[in-house]
């Protein structure tokens, strides 16, 4: 390998690359990673990270609410957002400077630069004049937000990324999306007293997540002063003395103080070189096979950038499973199968493994396990948030497919039920699991009674 400057050269210090980068520098190899922003990449920086904290900031709300109810005094709480912000980019400063100090210690060169490929064993150090060589190449370059360019007006908006910065808070705010992003900003600044209409052009909210915990959600974030003007989408976006003012393919017109589009992400591949190299694209993804290797021999890529599963712990565990492959010895793929996710929305969501329509596609029958209740906590104080849970069970060999929590903590419920049906668990084995009492979770192992579709039509 010496021919190299390198073993290898990681492009983009996200979740990714940074795991890719720390773990292949411990085996010995000399590895550099480039980074044309700042370390950390997207969950540290402007996603998964600062979102948690502006969840956290949103929810005291409710609780200062809730509170009163169990006989505390809260004399007119107020939020700061711009101490907020201050705090929150203390703290990502300083999380970030942690992945600096890993990769340091692993001993992975740290290069401050856009890198762009140049062949397969050649990168170029953007604006620094320099080009380096190595063995093997990781692409980790992430994603970015989409936004509709030829939009009128689209120069008016936000996207996630300005999320995080704006000055001060708005009083009206028009958010653009379905998807989990525009969900969870849509309740943090709810939370946070923004007037908030949210407005996706399809038929119901988060596509992809189980049809009654979509349905579910919705009432939740209307019972919250949410709006959700569904099956339309912005025309244009215009600038006048009242704010601006979204005006819908539905014929509405609202006008607000701030628009922010979360109308989905694409893999970052600008300007990086892919047609030179010769690494094939597909719907502006990387393909890559299980071992993430792309269609370039000593070229591989991991992360949000071959658009797989877009999330955090997946980016790690294919960062981690190309290092264990290609520097331990140890050839690892990863698993895409069975993975859980969680969305921050209020109440939170919690799903993993399939919903009850892909299960009845895949399986034919399957049997439903379904709740829908007021938590105790939420009984006593008189409020009337509803908590969901539902469990798709295969017909014949009774193996757990899918199980869907919606209610405050389903993002740490969800974890644990997670490892269950990974390890593929039956209904029974599972119910044979004695309850944690008083909990929201115990309801999970104590649904005896299947639900037929009329009763799920009636719950729903
Ligand atoms: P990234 O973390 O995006 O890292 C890519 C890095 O490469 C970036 O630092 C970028 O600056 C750098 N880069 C790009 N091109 C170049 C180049 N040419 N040269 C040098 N450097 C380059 N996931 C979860 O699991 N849970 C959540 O709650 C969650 N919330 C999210 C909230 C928001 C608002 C967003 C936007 C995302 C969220 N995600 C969440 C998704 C998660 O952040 C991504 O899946 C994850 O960061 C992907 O990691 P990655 O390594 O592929 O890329």
């Amino acid at each position: 390998m010496a021919e190299y400057d390198y073993d290898l050269f990681v492009i983009g210090a996200g979740s990714g690359g940074v795991r890719a980068a720390r773990l292949a520098a411990m085996s010995g190899a000399r590895v550099a990673v480039a980074e044309e922003h700042r370390v950390g990449g997207t969950c540290v920086i402007r996603g998964c990270v600062p979102k948690k904290f502006m969840v956290y900031a949103s929810e005291f709300a409710s609780h200062f609410k809730t509170a009163r109810a169990y006989g505390w005094t809260v004399d007119d709480p107020r939020f700061d957002w711009p101490a907020f912000l201050a705090e929150k980019d203390k703290e990502i400063a300083r999380l970030s400077g942690i992945y600096v100090t890993n990769l340091q210690n692993a001993g992975a060169e740290l290069v401050h630069a856009k890198a762009r490929l140049v062949d397969a064993h050649t990168v170029e150090l953007v604006g620094k004049d320099r080009k380096v060589t190595a063995a093997k190449i990781l692409i980790a370059t992430g994603g970015r937000p989409w936004v509709p360019r030829d939009m009128p007006g689209v120069e008016h908006v936000i996207t996630s990324d300005e999320a995080f910065h704006i000055e001060q808070l708005p009083k009206r705010m028009v958010i653009a999306g379905g998807g989990y992003i525009a969900v969870e900003f849509a309740c943090i600044f709810n939370g946070l007293g923004v007037d908030v209409t949210l407005v996706h052009r399809g038929p119901n909210i988060l596509r992809g997540f189980d049809d009654h915990v979509r349905a579910h959600l919705a009432e939740e974030m209307d019972k919250k002063g949410i709006k959700v003007l569904l099956g339309c989408q912005h025309d244009q976006v215009t600038k006048g003395p009242d704010g601006l003012t979204s005006h819908l393919s539905s014929g509405h017109e609202v006008t607000s103080d701030l628009v922010l589009f979360a109308t989905g992400r694409e893999p970052y591949v600008e300007g990086l070189g892919l047609e030179a190299a010769g690494v094939e694209t597909r719907d502006g993804a990387i393909v890559v096979d299980a071992f993430s290797r792309t269609s370039v021999d000593g070229v591989w890529a991991v992360g949000d950038v071959t658009n797989r599963i877009n999330l955090t712990p997946v980016a790690i565990r294919e960062g981690a499973a190309f290092a264990q492959t290609e520097f331990y010895d140890n050839p690892t793929s990863f698993d895409h199968e069975m993975v859980a996710s969680a969305v921050f929305s209020q109440p939170a969501i919690g799903s993993v493994g399939l919903t009850e329509a892909e299960a009845r596609r895949q399986h034919g029958k399957v049997d439903i396990y379904f709740s829908r209740f007021r938590a105790m906590k939420h009984t006593f104080a008189g409020g009337d948030e509803r908590a969901l849970i539902k469990l798709v069970v295969d017909g014949e060999s009774q193996r757990l497919l899918g199980c869907h929590v919606v209610a405050q903590d389903a993002p740490e419920i969800i974890q644990m039920a997670a490892v269950a049906l990974k390890m593929g668990v039956t209904k029974a084995q599972w119910d044979s699991t004695c309850a944690v009492h008083p909990t929201l979770a115990e309801e999970l192992v104590t649904m005896r009674e299947k639900y037929m579709p009329q009763d799920l039509g009636a719950a729903a």
